[in-house]
């Protein structure tokens, strides 16, 4: 049976809800029903809110305050089926929209519901009047891009969805806080939505200390990278004799002539040649160092200046283009 609310209808009255609301003022308490609540000032939620917007930008604060509305979303929705067990499914549905208004968060008012609990169908359509994230908008962040009701937004296809059984998902269409004429919002099943798995991701935690560690890790990388390079190039010491070396290696590396190393093993020849390379215009392209001891006589030749294509290696010759062809990377010539 398809159940629907029109404008004329009323809410049924807040007294069993308003009833829920008890003040312990000795012991520190509010509680609603079993939940216990905190009555604070709108303007230190706002400026907290403003701080996250700063601190983790836009797109992350719609998720945080999005889920935050959802968890509320989840146990009024808990509280509105024991609170009203009998009542018809509408005016049980109903206590979610009044409890948002007993809260304080914002008046209510439904436009459309359609419930079928049988098939499970759903479709809403609800105004929303003075919602206390308009209100922190236009005190601390001014007048917004989008929709701003979030953590409304969140509670909304929390509590819906409870309620029903199945997603629900609800969508700000027009919003105050980004200068609409009022806040409006659509609720539908999430199959019926085009975006719905794109929206859905706002409700899954988004552990920043991931990312944060990761960013962390990637740096720590390139950095051991960076010093590896610069060491490669001032490993070896700061005195007056190397820095002329060093000098050199620049020189050497602005032109385009091949470069030959020589000095006994371990003194860092292919040392200098990486620096060369790495300080040349083709320190994007690969470093081929070839030990020149592990290549048999005959073939030396043609390792190192290529070989034209259809010739036998006996009679080689030089060539353009082979894998160590001259000058495609300055070498280090070990013996
Ligand atoms: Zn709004």
């Amino acid at each position: 049976m398809a159940i629907s609310y029109k404008p004329q209808l009323q809410y049924v009255d807040f007294q069993d809800l308003t009833e829920q609301i008890q003040f312990q003022s000795t012991e520190g308490k509010i509680w609603l029903g079993e939940k216990r609540m905190l009555l604070m000032q709108l303007s230190a939620l706002a400026a907290f809110r403003r701080e996250m917007v700063n601190t983790i930008g836009i797109e992350r604060a719609k998720g945080f305050f999005l889920r935050l509305g959802y968890q509320s979303g989840l146990r009024d929705a808990e509280l509105a089926r024991k609170l009203r067990p009998h009542c018809s499914e509408l005016d049980i549905f109903l206590a979610g929209p009044q409890l948002h208004s007993l809260t304080g968060m914002v008046k209510v008012v439904p436009i459309e519901i359609d419930i079928d609990q049988e098939t499970g169908g759903f479709y809403g359509e609800l105004d929303w009047i003075d919602s206390f994230e308009v209100e922190i908008c236009q005190t601390e962040l001014g007048q917004m891009d989008e929709p701003v009701c979030w953590s409304l937004l969140g509670y909304a296809c929390a509590y819906t969805s409870s309620f029903m059984g199945r997603q629900i998902i609800f969508r700000e269409v027009s919003c105050r806080g980004c200068g609409d004429e009022k806040c409006h919002i659509v609720g539908k099943p999430a199959e019926e939505w085009d975006d719905a798995e794109e929206f859905t991701q706002y409700f899954k935690a988004d552990p920043m200390i991931e990312e944060l560690y990761d960013l962390q890790s990637q740096v720590s990388s390139l950095r051991s990278s960076l010093e590896k390079q610069q060491g490669q190039y001032y490993g070896i010491g700061q005195s007056a004799s190397y820095n002329k070396v060093c000098r050199m290696i620049d020189k050497a590396a602005l032109g385009k002539v091949s470069v030959l190393l020589l000095g006994e093993t371990g003194v860092g020849k292919e040392v200098i040649a990486r620096s060369v390379h790495l300080r040349s215009e083709r320190a994007e392209q690969p470093f081929i160092a070839v030990n020149c001891a592990a290549i048999p006589p005959d073939l030396i030749e043609a390792e190192l200046f290529g070989v034209e294509k259809g010739a036998t290696l006996a009679q080689t010759s030089p060539g353009r283009g082979g894998l160590n062809a001259p000058m495609a990377a300055p070498y280090s010539w070990t013996r």
